[in-house]
């Protein structure tokens, strides 16, 4: 197994890394995050706050109220009730390119690139979110009783109930996703919407949100400084709400919530999860909300021998870093990219993001398994191969999962986990889930563009 300084060097040099966690373990415990949901700097003591199973069936709870009013909202969630929900399919065509061999596991995907409204794995923490405090205006004027019972949530459509929310707004910092996310859904039920964006966001985002009725307010800087700025103007404003994706528990628990409707699927499938048959699975990251939801929702529901995997790219390993170097409670060091000396220039656009949310990163200690990191030519190679293979469109960001595989079995850091965990002699029953997480409104143009430049660099490499 490489040394850390090892990792460090191929992570400066911008070079493919895979970094083991060596703070796993297998227990299932309700997880204390109060230190990490603390402001940078804080010194007053955090207040005490864990979060367990009932936090993620709560949040799949409210997803399930609020469905009738989705369907009612979104026509394309009409046919599913207003479930946000994704397939889980194999993906046999492309396992041999993804260098599973033989005796080696199946592979599936996990198909949030084609999740409804918003159109990647941001449907389901940003509508969350955005529903949790939609139901906390409405208890508070009135319109929904104070606890949740057999209330028709329909009723939140109606005129007196979009006049109530038209007083408040919804605000959130985004390299492009989450902002489509929050900003659809929050002026779908008549919040006013803004969406802070960092220069480097994609022109297409900004275009579909400005359709919806949503405010976008450009940056100069980074991802990070918008969400630095669109939370100052946020705070001067008592019928604001921010999103604060570095912090936020009710984004993380909407994406836990992810981890029902994979039980049922793994289910429908016949693919167990025990120590005879690992699932291994692989989470494209970027602040690391997202897949850190998910992979604790994983470890509470499906236990530890489900071993989940976070990608991000080369420019970009703000988690890898994090839980490298950096501290979970607000005092300790909060590394950045550039401190490393990368750019955080990268075309997967989701996954551009310097520095992790300590929230992602805390949760993260006894679950992970590792970080790999990602090079841009392998996404977009993976974009084309993808769409080839499976007849998949993905963006680049979600196509970071493809690599996982290689990097468990055919690296020495993946070869020594799998001896580690004892799981050598159980890779032939064993499951690989490769999380897509975005792609369904990227523009035929802009796709078609990804796609070529991952034709060719397939065909330099043949
Ligand atoms: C946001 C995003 C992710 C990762 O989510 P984080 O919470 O930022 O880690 C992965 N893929 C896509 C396409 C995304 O938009």
């Amino acid at each position: 197994m490489s040394t850390p300084s090892e990792t460090i060097t191929l992570l400066k040099e911008s070079l493919p890394a895979f970094w083991i966690n060596p703070t796993r373990n297998t227990s299932v415990v309700a997880l204390e995050v109060g230190s990490a949901l603390a402001p940078a700097g804080a010194d007053t003591p955090p207040a005490a706050r864990s979060i367990s199973l009932a936090d993620i069936e709560a949040a799949q709870s409210r997803f399930e109220r609020f469905a009738p009013l989705l369907a009612r909202l979104f026509p394309e969630l009409a046919a599913c009730g207003g479930a946000i929900e994704s397939a889980l399919s194999p993906l046999p065509a492309i396992t041999a390119a993804l260098g599973v061999a033989d005796g080696g596991g199946r592979v599936f995907a996990k198909q949030d690139h084609a999740l409804p409204v918003a159109g990647s794995i941001k449907a389901r923490g940003g509508l969350h979110e955005v529903l949790e405090y939609a139901e906390r205006v409405a208890v508070a004027h009135g319109l929904l009783p104070a606890t949740a019972g057999e209330v028709d949530y329909v009723a939140l459509a109606s005129e007196g109930a979009r006049a109530v929310f038209a007083r408040h707004s919804v605000a959130v910092g985004s390299t492009g996703n989450l902002g489509l996310s929050i900003g659809v859904i929050a002026s779908a039920l008549g919040f006013r919407a803004s969406v802070h964006m960092s220069a480097d966001a994609k022109e297409w985002k900004k275009q579909r949100l400005r359709q919806r009725g949503v405010e976008v307010v450009e940056h100069a800087g980074d991802y990070a400084q918008a969400v630095a700025q669109g939370r100052a103007q946020a705070a001067t404003d008592p019928l604001a709400h921010f999103v604060d994706d570095e912090r936020s528990l009710s984004l993380f628990l909407g994406y836990a919530a992810a981890v029902f409707g994979l039980r049922r699927q793994l289910a429908e499938q016949g693919i167990a999860v025990d120590a005879e048959h690992p699932l291994f699975v692989y989470l494209p990251c970027g602040v690391g909300g997202a897949p850190a939801g998910i992979a604790f929702g994983i470890r509470q529901i499906l236990g530890p021998h489900a071993h989940c995997f976070f990608a991000e790219p080369v420019q970009s390993p703000c988690v890898l870093v994090h839980m490298m170097d950096g501290a979970d409670g607000p005092q300790g060091p909060h590394p950045t990219v550039y401190d490393y000396g990368l750019q955080n220039r990268t075309e997967a656009d989701g996954l551009a993001v310097p520095q992790a949310s300590r929230l992602a990163s805390a949760a993260m200690r006894a679950v992970l398994g590792g970080i790999f990191t990602v090079e841009d030519a392998q996404l977009m190679r993976f974009v084309y191969q993808l769409e080839q293979a499976e007849g998949l469109r993905v963006e680049p960001s979600a196509a970071a999962g493809l690599a996982g595989p290689a990097m468990l079995l055919g690296t020495a850091e993946g070869r020594s986990y799998l001896r580690d965990w004892q799981l050598e002699d159980h890779l032939a029953q064993s499951t690989h889930l490769v999380w897509t997480t975005g792609g369904l409104f990227v523009p035929p143009a802009q796709y078609q563009q990804f796609w070529a430049i991952g034709r060719d660099l397939a065909a330099q490499q043949a």
